[in-house]
């Protein structure tokens, strides 16, 4: 069931929040044990927030929006009295005393919050593996990992552990998780869903957006969490569409760029490549009209995400120095010592790997010749979008070479693991919107996801071209038997 259609049955009364909540609760208990989705489920007020939705319909109140829509929140958003903690050591007891701002929205729209997901520790990874709290798995196949930083929002989401979750996106934690659990992930354009609350990775590159069974409950979650906000000098000013209104205009016509160099990309899967130019065909069967695209820069994108994303995050994780927040090591003999010994037994391996590249791309010597060139670098990602988009209306791409691999199958070589996001990290360079969703399963039953990228704040677009192929291929209605966990 969409959001829109238990919306309809809440208000008839023909179901009550309470029993959503509730069953939602039981197969949290049911699959948890085997899936680790979550770092903390929040029964209690999961309960309390249903009923107080139960009640006020009784008393015949205008229902908001997502109206006892049970949620899970990544747990690198700040929800105010529960533990948001990174999946880090740092800031495993760390209980914010404000709420985000895209989470305060989901409140006030009614939904309600099951508990904070699973990542990779400070959103740095594409498998979940460096938890604190141990990895996720993917509920397809529990030996594959569910992708990541955002692993547990997209599991949560595909075990049928909520009806649709939060995560962030730094270079492909929302879409790359999405391909690899069978769900749909969406990244806004920087600055259309605000980051106060968000722990802040990448500065010029992290965005926060939804997850969903369905394009329609994307749609129906990017509503509630877009538009401005006075607590965010970066989240931009422009007025939010409808986007639930948007879905069904026609397609036909629309110029479908295929990118030619993520086709030819090193490492793509073969029966990956297959199915997402199914998906191309798909789109031609709606009348769209697809176009070969060239965008060589992209395969600099890695390259270059790992100077810049390394560079924010030296910076914004400084503040985590054992006096500030979170984790303090005991006995140290001097401040200096103490600041250090924090650092050294709060933060896990990768975490220091990124501060130690960043803080050396950023330091006198050699700012110009890494930081500096790696930002002109962006531009010229920039300009190959520019250049597409002024031949076509959507880019379509793999949203990953691979579908979900083995727990440990890159934990040694992190090289091989910053591949996995070849294909989505352009999107964040250029700050633009993008879109995973699923369009069929490879010959192990994993399920394959497809990206579409459009311009700066044109999601009504990503959301209408996505929907109409959802409708068209019907790739999970389709799906293998048997192919989730039980
Ligand atoms: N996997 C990428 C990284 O490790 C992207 C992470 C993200 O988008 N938060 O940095």
């Amino acid at each position: 069931m969409g959001i829109a259609e238990w919306r309809e049955q809440l208000k008839r009364g023909e179901v009550s929040a309470r029993e959503l909540t509730d069953q939602h609760l039981s197969r949290i208990e049911a699959v948890e044990p085997s899936i680790n989705a979550y770092t903390e489920v929040t029964a209690d007020r999961a309960r309390a927030d249903a009923d107080r939705i139960d009640a006020a319909r009784v008393a015949g109140e205008e229902l908001p929006p997502l109206a006892g829509v049970p949620l899970a929140i990544k747990d690198n958003l700040c929800t105010r009295g529960v533990r948001t903690t990174c999946s880090s050591r740092m800031l495993e007891n760390f209980v914010p005393p404000y709420e985000s701002t895209v989470t305060g929205r989901l409140w006030q729209a009614g939904a309600v919050l099951l508990g904070k997901t699973n990542l990779d520790e400070f959103a740095m990874g594409s498998s979940t593996e460096t938890s604190v709290f141990g990895p996720s798995r993917n509920p397809w196949n529990t030996e594959k990992v569910p992708g990541g930083s955002s692993g547990g929002s997209a599991a949560a989401v595909a075990a049928g552990e909520c009806v649709g979750s939060l995560g962030s996106d730094t270079g492909g934690s929302i879409r790359q998780p999405a391909a690899f659990c069978g769900v749909v992930g969406l990244k806004p354009t920087y600055g259309r869903v605000s980051r106060y609350g968000l722990v802040a990775f990448a500065s010029s590159l992290d965005q926060v957006g939804p997850f969903a069974t369905n394009v329609a409950d994307a749609a129906e979650l990017l509503q509630v969490i877009a538009g401005e906000d006075p607590r965010d000098s970066t989240c931009l000013k422009a007025p939010v569409p409808d986007y639930r209104a948007a879905l069904q205009q026609p397609v036909a016509g629309l110029k479908v760029g295929i990118v030619r160099e993520c086709f030819e990309a090193e490492g793509l899967d073969p029966e990956v490549k297959a199915s997402v130019m199914a998906a191309a065909a798909q789109l031609e069967a709606l009348g769209c009209e697809l176009v070969d695209v060239s965008c060589p820069r992209f395969n600099d994108g890695i390259a270059t995400y790992y100077v810049i994303a390394p560079s924010e995050a030296s910076a914004n994780l400084a503040r985590y120095d054992g006096v500030k927040y979170g984790y303090r090591a005991a006995d140290a003999a001097s401040l200096a010592e103490m600041t250090s010994r924090s650092r050294a037994e709060g933060f896990g391996d990768e975490v220091k790997r990124r501060i130690l590249i960043g803080t050396y791309a950023l330091s006198a010597g050699y700012v110009d010749a890494y930081y500096k060139k790696a930002q002109q670098v962006r531009t010229l990602i920039r300009r190959d979008f520019d250049r597409a988009f002024g031949a076509v209306d959507v880019l379509l791409t793999p949203t990953s070479p691979t579908t979900a691999f083995g727990f440990g199958a890159h934990s040694e070589d992190p090289l091989a693991m910053y591949l996995a996001d070849l294909l989505t990290i352009p999107a964040n360079m250029a700050g633009l919107p993008a879109i995973s969703l699923p369009c069929g399963f490879d010959g192990a039953g994993l399920p394959i996801g497809v990206q579409l990228i459009t311009g700066v704040l044109q999601e009504e677009r990503l959301l209408q071209v996505a929907w109409h192929y959802e409708q068209a291929a019907r790739v999970m209605q389709n799906r293998p038997a048997a192919a989730l966990v039980p």
